[in-house]
């Protein structure tokens, strides 16, 4: 194994899960790279006393001081760019150039949290005569953030610089099938001046999940991955009366009109269905051609053809996820639709243990189809086809998703119909992955978000914090009036 076993980092310890040992494999080639045990409710116990011992020092630190941490965290981040990019290549099978991307939005996310003293400067107001009234941010105290396999080291960081400057102190729980990433970053934040205990890795699967959701010493959590889980998450940790955002799958519609430009769209619409092997989030999934676009179709395939898996098309995280994503080809084909690309029984030379799927282009999928209302998450297009951009719309809205949403056109006009009437919390405009950049905020709408609010961004600082708000007199000759 390249790596040690990957134990839970608590208090800047190494401790071990107690439980199933796991075997950490690389997409790449199959090869098992490193090991882990997964943690028990004791572990997760010991973690969250660990992380409530050090909230009364860190959440009296002042924000201009703690900050300061995240400064040193983010130029870590850029020193380490090439050894983290790496990391994350190796355990989720992402290109060189995906994993970077992330390691670069990890540094812009932080660079976010750098801003937030300027951000959470309080309100104040004489309310009545001598009276004033002001409003501050309060931590809330131990949160926990539940992340993906798909972004090992870019999820942690839409949560951890935000909650940490606001002075949370936090348990971090990694998928199980990418523990690697959390503890480089549990490293990088203790290098960086964190105080012990602040920030806490705890490896594990749905037993630690349960222990974090029932916890009563966990004030809120946080939730990203798939739909079934972030129900089960949100409905679990609510129950126990915490704060929760649970961020859930996708199925991203791409409105394309007879008007795109050919070349723009067709590009946009190939990487937004390829990048990360189509396993994220943002990925368009299906494409919803309106009237004649044939060009833009022939095009699209033409781009997907140069899509070279092992090359600049990464890996699947699994043998069993390769499978589930065949199926869903095979299963739309025996259904009618037509394989324009097709990406079944993918080999890569060298790598034949790796896990991977080729770029895969469907014509003619119907609304009712399983490809078309189900999460796939690989690098498989269905077009489904409209005739005009209403029917396109009642597509678009009839998912039980809505993480994200695109239109395709010259017309501004068009744009903005598109854009009023999708059901989704993210929308492109000629964008096939519309992620909004900090300082906005990132989420979803429908199943695609359990909670209110978004997790990155301004919106976060509502999530993180709790308001007080403080009302003082000190002019004894100032009047009694009927609120002082
Ligand atoms: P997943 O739901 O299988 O796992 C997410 C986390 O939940 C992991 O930490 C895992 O250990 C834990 N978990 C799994 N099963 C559990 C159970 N039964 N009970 C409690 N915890 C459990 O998701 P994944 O396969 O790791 O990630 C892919 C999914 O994440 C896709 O659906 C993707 O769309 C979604 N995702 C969403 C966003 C977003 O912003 N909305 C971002 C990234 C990924």
């Amino acid at each position: 194994m390249k790596y040690k076993s990957v134990n839970n980092f608590i208090g800047e310890e190494l401790l071990e899960g107690g439980g199933e040992k796991l075997e950490v494999v690389s997409p790449i080639d199959g090869s098992i790279i490193s090991e882990l045990f997964l943690s028990s409710a004791d572990a997760v116990d010991r973690a969250v006393q660990t992380a409530k011992a050090a909230f009364p020092s860190w959440s009296n630190t002042p924000i201009k001081e703690r900050v300061q941490v995240f400064f040193r965290y983010k130029r870590l981040l850029e020193e380490n760019m090439d050894e983290l990019t790496k990391l994350v290549q190796e355990e989720n099978g992402k290109t060189y150039d995906e994993a970077k991307a992330e390691i670069l939005k990890s540094a812009e996310l932080t660079e976010f949290a750098c801003s937030m003293p300027q951000l959470v400067s309080g309100e104040l107001l004489e309310v009545s005569k001598g009276v004033e009234c002001r409003v501050e941010h309060f931590p809330l105290g131990v949160v926990a953030s539940i992340s993906p396999f798909n972004f090992p080291n870019m999820v942690p960081n839409w949560t951890i610089p935000n909650a940490l400057v606001l002075g949370n102190t936090m348990i971090l729980k990694p998928s199980e099938l990418v523990p690697l990433s959390a503890n480089r970053i549990a490293e990088l934040l203790r290098d960086a001046g964190l105080p012990k205990g602040v920030f806490n890795v705890v490896h594990g699967a749905q037993e630690a999940v349960e222990a974090i959701c029932d916890h009563p010493d966990i004030d809120a959590v946080t939730f990203v991955g798939s739909t079934r889980v972030a129900k089960i998450v949100y409905k679990r940790a609510a129950s126990k009366l915490k704060r929760v955002l649970a961020l859930g799958g996708a199925k991203n519609h791409l409105i394309v009109l007879p008007d795109a430009n050919v070349a723009m769209t067709a590009s946009n619409v190939a990487a937004s269905m390829s990048g990360c092997a189509g396993q994220r989030c943002m990925a368009a999934s299906a494409m919803v051609a309106v009237g004649n676009v044939d060009k833009i179709i022939e095009q699209i395939c033409e781009e997907a053809r140069k899509i070279i898996p092992g090359k600049n098309l990464g890996a699947i995280i699994s043998a069993k996820a390769k499978e589930r994503i065949e199926n869903y080809i095979t299963e739309a084909e025996n259904d009618g639709a037509k394989i324009l690309v097709d990406g079944r029984n993918c080999k890569v030379e060298g790598k034949e243990n790796g896990f991977y799927v080729g770029p895969t282009v469907i014509d003619y999928v119907r609304p009712e189809m399983k490809i078309a209302k189900e999460e796939v998450f690989g690098p498989v297009l269905s077009i489904i086809r409209a005739k005009n951009v209403d029917e396109a719309i009642n597509i678009e809205n009839s998912s039980d998703y809505g993480n994200a949403a695109a239109v395709f056109t010259q017309s501004g006009g068009l744009a903005r119909y598109v854009a009023d009437r999708a059901s989704a919390g993210m929308i492109g405009v000629n964008i096939g992955v519309p992620v909004p950049r900090e300082p906005f905020s990132f989420g979803g709408w429908n199943d695609s978000r359990f909670g209110v609010g978004d997790i990155t961004g301004k919106s976060s600082i509502q999530f993180w914090t709790k308001l007080k708000k403080i009302t003082t007199k000190w002019n004894p000759e100032s009047q009694v009036n009927w609120m002082s």
